[in-house]
């Protein structure tokens, strides 16, 4: 697959503009938010809740929020939500920002915290049951969800639903002091227990937890639910149109009655953002949800949120990705209202296409056998080294050349060889010619084996005339002799040692979290766990060009990734600046292996 000939075409008329960019097109054209030109009239945000590392659907809608400001010229907020305090840590925070940092999104000014507005949605909140639009609830939790009714019965209203202004304020404020326990009532909106949208049922804005908070500590003893804070969050921060997913569509009208409430008589009204929905991004392969992706790591079935086989953009930043093939995925999957899956080979060819064009190759041995080159010492001291010059980047010339060391011992890729090959196998095998890249054309002449049946190490000759990899001059009577295989090599006395960690995708099946038709009760997606979706190869050889850079400083800035010829694409792991050993981690294969399993 490539992703190039998937890419939507780039041109702007209106037809291809996505139904966001139209919605903005018109709202600059009718001079919606304020004059065209004026940065704030198009102003977007992510609003993350710190309970998570960020994931590729994250990514997803970072790409987007902060691509249309981009795009418009407008301004980009980062802006926590963190209105639960139950849930939420500092190590989160601290992950998303260097995420959304690395994606390349630029927000404006300061990181922004739901929790700063406090005090304002407070007052809000009194001004709703001044109003006669929100009240105190002393019901149970359970009578609360008891009487909500459901989609098919009407709710019943709370017996303290008409309860007096001055008692709900009152209460409100001791709610807010502490006075009361955990659960014991909350404060709701006062909109309609009949209505066909569960969400305007009352909704709650604010329950009583007496709980720490990670930046108000311990002032609040109430907090506010989602659907309260969100809107006056995007208010406050004069978004103007504010992205979510498909499942806030039915939030919207609520959303819209918070912020119509506060502006009810109010002489300088609030700013009323627009809430715009978009059909989640869904890879295949993967799983997107927070709470699945947690349990993976508390079970330990991965090594942590960062694990390379995860689809955290921590997890893909260790493995190899980089964000400019994350962006293109975002950018290729679209902007839809449609519910769909998308296929994650179209990440996996975006990853390919960037590192194919970036990446500088180099020479690795992942399974090593040795080659003994028996006629060395004819030409030379048998002791000598040869230097060759290879090719850092075909599809770079800047990238330049450097020197690999050749010598009378090398190591190859044990499947390079054959002890008794068909005849379409254009590697090594007894009497056969192949050439090593960049180095000499070797024809082996015989090879030990252990009493294990094993090969342990395979005898050649070369051809001093096929310097450089090239063809001999032609014999007497004109004939050129031609090799069709070349495969690659590292010189035994110069190779590093490594471990080469080999992922693939962490699920075998294509929707992981769809139970099949006959599942038990107690089925998880765990049970699509890819038990192989991580190998780890120990006596890999490498060589020299990849020796560490002095202790690997700071990896997040500087990752290192390569084409190992032949293989893949590679880059190192952080894990190496702490056991001195060299580790890589392989990003992706050079080709699509899943497509072609599958007979694509
Ligand atoms: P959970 O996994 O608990 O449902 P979440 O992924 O919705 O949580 P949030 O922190 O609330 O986590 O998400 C922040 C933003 O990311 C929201 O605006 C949400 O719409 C968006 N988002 C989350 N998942 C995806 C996805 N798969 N595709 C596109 N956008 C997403
Ligand atoms: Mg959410």
């Amino acid at each position: 697959m490539h992703l190039r000939s998937a890419m939507p075409d780039e041109s702007t008329t209106a037809e291809s503009r996505n139904f966001i960019e139209q919605i903005i097109d018109a709202d600059i054209a009718s001079g919606k938010w304020g004059e065209p030109g004026d940065r704030s009239v198009v102003t977007t945000r992510f609003p993350p809740e710190p309970n998570g590392y960020l994931h590729i659907g994250h990514a997803k809608a970072i790409c987007l929020s902060s691509g249309l400001a981009e795009q418009f010229g407008g301004r980009f907020m980062l802006r926590f939500d963190d209105t639960n305090p139950a849930k939420e840590e500092q190590e989160y925070v601290d992950s998303i920002i260097e995420d959304v940092r690395w994606l390349g999104a630029n927000w404006e000014g300061d990181v922004r915290f739901a929790s700063d507005y406090f005090p304002r949605f407070y007052d809000w909140a009194k001004d709703l049951i001044e109003k006669g639009l929100a009240y105190v609830d002393e019901q149970s939790p359970e009578e609360i969800r008891k009487n909500r009714g459901n989609v098919n019965e009407p709710g019943v209203n709370s017996p303290f639903r008409d309860r007096p202004t001055e008692e709900s304020l009152d209460l409100f404020a001791r709610m807010k002091a502490g006075e009361f326990k955990d659960g014991s009532m909350v404060l709701r909106a006062k909109i309609d227990m009949t209505s066909p949208n569960m969400n305007l049922r009352d909704p709650v804005m604010y329950r009583v937890l007496n709980a720490h908070h990670h930046r108000t500590g311990d002032t609040w003893h109430i907090y506010p639910m989602y659907d309260w804070a969100h809107g006056l969050e995007d208010s406050i921060e004069g978004i103007t149109h504010s992205i979510c997913t498909l499942e806030f569509e039915n939030h919207r009208p609520l959303y819209d009655w918070f912020i119509d409430s506060i502006n009810k008589d109010r002489a300088e009204p609030i700013r009323h953002p627009q809430q715009i929905e978009f059909a989640r991004l869904e890879p295949t392969y993967i799983i997107t949800s927070k709470r699945s992706l947690k349990l993976l790591v508390d079970d330990g079935h991965v090594t942590g949120w960062d694990d390379p086989r995860m689809p955290t953009v921590s997890g893909m930043r260790r493995r190899g990705y980089t964000p400019e093939a994350i962006r293109a995925f975002a950018k290729v999957t679209g902007v839809t209202k449609y519910k769909g899956s998308h296929d994650i080979g179209l990440l996996e060819a975006a990853v390919r296409d960037h590192l194919n064009a970036e990446a500088p190759r180099r020479m690795a041995v992942l399974d090593p056998v040795k080659v003994v080159i028996t006629n060395w010492s004819e030409h030379g001291d048998e002791n000598r080294v040869e230097y060759f010059d290879a090719i850092n980047n075909p599809n770079d010339e800047a990238a330049g050349t450097r020197k690999v060391p050749f010598t009378k011992e090398i190591y190859i890729e044990r499947e390079d060889f054959m002890e008794d090959p068909p005849k379409k196998f254009f590697r090594l095998g007894p009497g056969r010619e192949v050439r090593l890249r960049y180095a000499y054309w070797v024809t082996c002449t015989g090879y030990e084996t252990d009493d294990a049946g094993n090969v342990t190490e395979i005898h050649c000759t070369y051809d001093p005339e096929t310097k450089g990899g090239n063809s001999p001059p032609p014999d007497a009577e004109g004939n050129v002799r031609k090799v069709k295989g070349t495969i690659h090599w590292v010189s035994v006395e110069h190779a590093l040692d490594a471990e080469v960690r080999l992922f693939d995708r962490l699920f075998t099946a294509e929707h992981p979290a769809k139970a099949p038709k006959d599942a038990p009760d107690n089925w998880s997606f765990m049970a699509n766990l890819n038990p192989e979706a991580m190998q780890v190869v120990t006596n890999a050889k490498l060589e020299p060009a990849l020796a560490t850079a002095e202790g690997e400083p700071d990896w997040r800035d500087s990752i290192r990734r390569y084409q190992f010829e032949r293989l893949g694409y590679f880059c190192v792991d952080q894990d190496t600046s702490e056991s001195g050993t060299l580790i890589f981690n392989r990003t992706a294969t050079l080709r699509d292996s899943w497509a072609k399993s599958k007979g694509k």
